[in-house]
């Protein structure tokens, strides 16, 4: 057993707790939290430290299978480029250390006070990392196509859901993007998920490109669909912006998280909101700058603040895997309060993937894992720039 405090609790789902006391059992697991009123009595069994605690962080979209193109494509260039590039380096196969790339992201991520993740997988090259890790994940089987094969590319996606499955992996399948899945797809992936009742997630308005691709077919990601070798010839553009151009071809009941919302406006979401009974959205704000050198509009976000997460997205479009540095640039380019945005790093995304049973605050029975950030910026009550993040449980 192990009695710790610090300078504030952050349980999240109560009150932030000073001096506040968590005792946890061997596992991890947490018997009781204890407001002190802020007067903490000296004890011999007391492990006292100098910051805040937070429960684990939650990680809500991520790509570990890309881990060794860290460094690899150049920044600044926009979604169209990203994919050109993301497509080279998949057909000439030059990643050889991918595998090791992947074991240290792995270990990275927890050391970064990251509990769970949800995870995108176009292959197979994670499984052997995930089911050693004492990380939880959960894979989302991602799939595209525009061909008139709907089927057969369904069926090998459910091949590779049924390896994770197999190895006792929790996984979905997921369409990849409105402008890289058929109707024929999304017909497929929705049926499925009905039947699962899985969690869904899908890329949604990470450059302007793909708002214009709906509304008059027109921008530089229809360029780069058509260099790929894609048939537009017969596609009619909706006249709509992307996410609502795409509504209908998911199921409505599903949890369903849409990730970047880079260019999404406030009338996008307020309608996904309305129309989806379970709809997440998870920001990505330092792939964001990274690809499109723009975050989302944080402001459209703060009406939907009970839905919304965090995600890292992968090294290929980020330099490194840590929601806390997610957490900062959010705090740097907003007036989001901590309390707020910590709600974003826990338990939101713990709800969108069903875990907050276990996950997400520090509560009797849960075992969240236990973060300790030094260097927190207690006059403003807010991270600061030298913020450090120390896995304690
Ligand atoms: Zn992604």
């Amino acid at each position: 057993m192990r009695r710790i405090a610090a300078n504030y609790i952050f349980t999240v789902e109560g009150a932030a707790l000073k001096n506040g006391i968590v005792e946890l059992d061997d596992n991890g697991k947490i018997l009781k939290v204890e407001d002190t009123n802020g007067k903490l009595k000296e004890s011999s069994k007391l492990e006292f430290y100098n910051g805040i605690i937070t429960p684990g962080f939650i990680n809500t979209h991520c790509h570990i299978e890309l881990s060794e193109l860290k460094d690899k494509i150049p920044q600044g260039k926009g979604l169209p480029e990203f994919i050109n590039k993301i497509f080279e380096y998949r057909n000439e196969n030059t990643l050889e250390n991918n595998d090791k790339a992947i074991d240290l992201q792995n270990s990275l991520m927890r050391n970064a006070g990251i509990v769970a993740v949800a995870d995108i997988s176009n292959t197979n090259a994670s499984i052997n990392v995930k089911r050693s890790s004492s990380i939880y994940y959960h894979t989302f089987c991602e799939v595209a196509g525009t061909k008139s094969n709907p089927d057969k590319i369904f069926n090998s996606l459910q091949e590779l859901f049924n390896e994770f499955v197999n190895q006792d992996l929790s996984a979905s399948i997921v369409p990849h993007a409105p402008y890289s899945v058929s109707s024929g797809l999304f017909n497929r992936i929705y049926e499925f998920a009905e039947k699962e009742n899985s969690i869904l997630s899908i890329h949604n308005q990470e450059t302007e490109s793909e708002n214009q691709m709906f509304l008059n077919k027109t921008g530089t990601l229809v360029d780069t669909l058509e260099d790929l070798g894609v048939d537009l010839s017969n596609y009619k553009p909706a006249g709509s912006n992307s996410l609502e151009s795409i509504t209908k071809l998911l199921p409505r009941n599903n949890n369903i998280i849409f990730v970047h919302n880079t260019y999404s406006e406030y009338e996008d979401v307020r309608m996904a909101s309305e129309y989806f009974k379970n709809s997440y959205w998870c920001l990505c704000p330092l792939s964001n700058l990274y690809i499109e050198n723009k975050l989302p509009d944080l402001n459209i976000f703060k009406e939907f603040s009970n839905k919304v997460t965090l995600g890292t997205d992968s090294l290929a479009s980020n330099t490194t895997l840590s929601i806390m540095e997610e957490m900062k640039v959010i705090s740097n380019n907003s007036d989001i309060s901590f309390s707020e945005l910590l709600k974003w790093a826990t338990i939101n995304g713990a709800k969108a993937l069903k875990l907050d049973n276990k996950f997400g605050s520090i509560k009797e029975g849960k075992t969240p894992g236990l973060n300790l950030v030094t260097d927190f910026d207690f006059e403003n009550m807010c991270l600061a720039e030298k913020s450090k993040v120390k896995v304690l449980v």
